[in-house]
């Protein structure tokens, strides 16, 4: 059927209006010209009466790129189709919106990354608490949650999903800030939506009917609200029923580790801080799935990793099976490997989208399910077993389809070649009077050729005079008079015989029936599928479980990694752990591993010191992920480690200028700093990377050392702080539950090395100026630093009678008492350190302290 789109903006659309033969694509008014714009495009225009309409078109069977690349642009199209029969139409053919594509609704497998989601976010509340649900209409699967708390906390979890298009209740939308935020963090359409009173009512009886576990799960007015947008939504623009999208997911966000914007972004857990790319990330480290379902799972998991330990332990012990077992494991994935992608597949099929190649698809993976079944249960293993035992096969579709689909059928619907023999009686008859008239023309031509004496004499068919009869010109003379003119061609003529055409009506009926009667009896397999879709996607959740768990296990096994301990008590130990990914990227045996011990005791914070490029942030980062790999089940890289659950991770590493918010370095770094302040407990994981970098030195000084007492005073989380000022490391006597550790360096042959090892105690040099040398900057400036150095140390650590301190103090005022006391007192004596350098003196001071050399 012959289609015609527009791109229409925002919220709103409107029919096409009329459409012209042949052509595909074709916007008229406005919506042509932005088309033409986008899409670079001719713009034209037809005639309107009073006026020219613009419009412009391009051929339908390439709509199909200039749909994709309007919807990537943020648009939404409207489909038309003709809704009768050409032939049977008086005057224009009635033509009807058959469907809206979106960016948060598309199904086609072309637009859609495999191994990712495509979510329709919508939101709905007043602010303070809101219901979210998250629908992806290309698997099926939609989640719902209620949100209460802070907005960034509700916004973090909306981003979680990375959302294509979002959905706002009104009264949202009309909350300006809640808006801009949104469309800021989220950067995707976001549009406004409401319910009229009518619309409200059918859905209020349509849910229920959608929706098994509506009642169950929607339980407040918030979550009663947010489906019924989304649902009314989804009506209006796919014009279909969904019968794929019959579960509702609800979970309370709290059940899981929350991990925000800041953290995902700071421990690249999907995408890498430098490039933003998958590779390079923990997700693609891991991502060692065999079916794009695992990969999607994976991602998911990696979102929101478990805060049960029971959960947690079963999944370990499950890789832990595999582990034991590698053949197991090879087996189970290889059979994985010839499972296609069951969710989308189910999701085309119940959309009414799928093609036949599409069921063989289906068949083929539901092959594989006896086995794999079998397997897993003779495994040995009760996890593995009932996960296998769980595995429902769907024999009667597998049989279905294999009865009714050719093994290789074509792409396309409507041109038959999809049926198989013998399962349709009449459509073999059909078939048959084909076969029969074909061999009844070879006969014919052969009879022909006798009886004329024409040796060269052939019977061709074409689509525009159908079945003829061709004799070269040098022939003409043998021609009988039974035969018609039909057409002249340069070399040949063309004929026809009234027994010609006679057979031609009963091939052409037969094929043009045969055709037809194929695509109903495909529509019919199609529905019969569609109608155990629910049992498709049970299966395919299965099939992505066992997916991820077999993944893990892979890695454990290529990386050497440990089954790490989980539990409650408040103790994090690491022996010997390496950063998953900096290993994988270096050769293994070149990275350092390095303990981490935590705890609530003696050990709440570390603090880390040591010059740049040392190994500071990368160890940080370690712990983290260390920390989250165990809690979505993974084994971990370490020689051992034990874990207790973390509920949230904090980060601030690294300095990013939040170039499209308009903030800075700084006001980023206290963004950041202050969450995980406000919303960390005890149970949580913060790491703080050189706070306070992006301010002048005593400034950032004061602030990380009020934020150190902060945190180990009224929060009491697990934190790793490391930072360039030297002088906090005298907190440590301060404070008792924090401990210095350094980055450690040696220096050889007046240069530094950089050892990686983190070892007990502060560091007791600065190793800055070794780094300048090494990062080539000019001698005389390396010699002169040297010299200011020496002489800044001369004058810090002054004899205890040249400064005002009590007999009792420290021998030594460090500079960070110089600090201290010039932000408590005023009384600037740092500033009267400084005040016999040179200017010149200070502005190297200056530099060095910029590029935190
Ligand atoms: P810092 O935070 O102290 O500036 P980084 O953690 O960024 O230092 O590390 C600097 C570089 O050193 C990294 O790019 C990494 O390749 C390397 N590195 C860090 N830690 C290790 C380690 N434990 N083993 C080997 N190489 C490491």
């Amino acid at each position: 059927m012959e289609r015609c789109t527009y791109g229409s903006e925002g919220g709103s659309w409107k029919p096409a209006a009329v459409r012209r033969q042949g052509a595909g694509f074709l916007p008229y008014f406005e919506d042509a010209e932005k088309a033409a714009e986008e899409l670079e495009i001719t713009l034209t225009s037809r005639d309107g009466g009073k006026e020219r309409i613009p419009m412009c078109g391009v051929p339908y069977h390439s709509a199909h790129t200039y749909v994709e690349r309007l919807i990537e642009k943020g648009y939404k199209v409207a489909i038309c189709e003709q809704v009768e029969n050409p032939a049977a139409a008086k005057g224009v053919v009635k033509r009807e919106v058959v469907r809206v594509i979106t960016p948060g609704t598309i199904i086609e497998e072309n637009m859609l990354i495999e191994q990712e989601n495509n979510f329709l976010l919508t939101l709905a509340g007043s602010g303070e608490t809101m219901a979210l649900a998250a629908a992806d209409l290309s698997t099926g699967e939609c989640h719902v949650t209620e949100l209460a708390g802070s907005l960034d906390w509700m916004i973090d979890e909306a981003a979680s999903y990375e959302p294509k298009e979002v959905l706002l209740d009104e009264p949202l939308y009309g909350n300006a800030a809640l808006r801009e935020t949104l469309v800021a963090r989220l950067k995707c359409l976001v549009t406004p939506i409401t319910l009229d009173k009518w619309t409200e009512q059918d859905m209020a009886e349509e849910l229920p009917k959608q929706f098994a576990q509506f009642a169950e799960v929607c339980t407040s007015p918030n979550l009663v609200r947010v489906v019924s947008l989304l649902f009314a939504y989804l009506k209006q623009t796919q014009k279909r029923t969904l019968g794929h999208l019959q579960r509702l997911r609800r979970y309370d966000a709290k059940q899981f580790m929350m991990l925000d914007e800041a953290a995902r972004r700071n421990l690249e857990l999907t995408s890498t801080l430098s490039e933003g790319k998958k590779r390079g990330s923990l997700l693609w480290l891991l991502d060692q799935t065999a079916t794009a379902m695992g990969s999607r799972l994976l991602r998911k998991w990696l979102d929101k990793p478990l805060l049960n330990v029971r959960d947690i332990k079963r999944r370990h012990d499950m890789v832990e099976a595999f582990l034991a077992d590698f053949l197991l494991l090879d087996e189970a994935r290889e059979m994985l490997k010839q499972v296609y992608d069951l969710e989308r597949l189910a999701a085309r099929i119940s959309f009414g989208s799928a093609n036949a190649r599409d069921l063989t698809n289906v068949k083929r993976s539901l092959g594989v399910i006896p086995e794999l079944r079998e397997r897993l249960m003779l495994s040995g293993h009760d996890e593995l077993a009932a996960l296998g035992e769980q595995m429902d096969g769907c024999a009667e579709l597998r049989e279905l389809i294999d009865r009714a689909i050719v093994d290789e059928p074509p792409v396309s619907v409507k041109e038959g070649g999809m049926i198989r023999e013998g399962y349709n009686h009449e459509l073999d008859q059909l078939r048959s009077i084909q076969k029969d008239g074909k061999s009844w023309i070879a006969q014919l031509e052969q009879q022909e050729r006798d009886l004329t004496g024409i040796k060269s004499l052939k019977i061709g068919y074409n689509r525009v005079f159908g079945y003829y009869i061709e004799v070269t010109k040098s022939n003409l003379q043998h021609v009988p008079d039974r035969y018609q003119r039909k057409q002249t061609l340069a070399n040949a003529e063309r004929f026809v015989t009234p027994e010609l055409k006679e057979r031609e009506q009963l091939i052409l009926n037969a094929s043009e029936k045969s055709v037809e009667m194929e695509y109903e009896l495909f529509t019919e397999v199609r529905t019969q599928v569609a109608q155990e879709v629910y049992r498709l996607q049970q299966l395919a959740e299965r099939v992505a479980e066992l997916d991820v768990l077999q993944a893990f296990a892979v890695i454990a096994q290529k990386y050497h990694y440990v089954r790490p301990v989980v539990h409650n008590e408040d103790r994090l130990s690491i022996k010997q752990g390496r950063h998953p990914v900096v290993e994988a990227a270096t050769k293994v045996e070149d990275f350092v591993a390095n303990d981490a011990m935590l705890d609530g005791g003696k050990r709440q914070i570390l603090l880390i010191t040591g010059p740049n490029m040392a190994g500071k942030s990368t160890y940080m980062r370690q712990v983290a992920l260390i920390t989250l790999m165990s809690q979505i089940g993974s084994y971990v890289p370490a020689e051992h480690a034990e874990i207790s659950i973390v509920d949230r991770i904090f980060t601030r590493i690294g300095a990013a200028d939040d170039l499209i918010g308009g903030r800075s370095t700084f006001m980023v770094e206290m963004a950041e700093t202050c969450h995980a302040l406000r919303e960390a407990t005890s149970r949580s994981l913060i790491l703080l990377d050189e706070v306070g970098r992006g301010t002048s030195t005593y400034d950032g000084m004061a602030l990380a050392h009020a934020i150190v007492e902060y945190i180990h005073d009224h929060i009491g989380a697990k934190t790793l702080f490391s930072t360039h000022y030297h002088e906090l490391t005298e907190l440590e006597q301060e404070l008792d539950r924090l401990v210095n550790v350094h980055a450690q360096c040696i220096e050889k042959d007046g240069k530094v090395v950089f050892l990686h090892r983190i070892v007990p105690g502060g560091a007791d040099k600065s190793y800055g100026i070794h780094v300048a040398e090494l990062a080539g900057l000019p001698k005389p400036v390396i010699q002169r630093a040297k010299e200011i150095l020496g002489e800044l140390e001369g004058r810090f650590h002054a004899p205890a009678g040249k400064t005002d301190q009590k007999p009792d103090d420290r021998t030594q005022l460090s500079l960070f008492d110089y600090a201290a006391t010039a932000v408590s007192t005023e009384e600037d004596k740092v500033a009267e350190a400084t005040a016999t350098l040179t200017t010149k003196e200070k502005e190297i001071i200056e530099a060095l302290r910029k590029w935190d050399l």
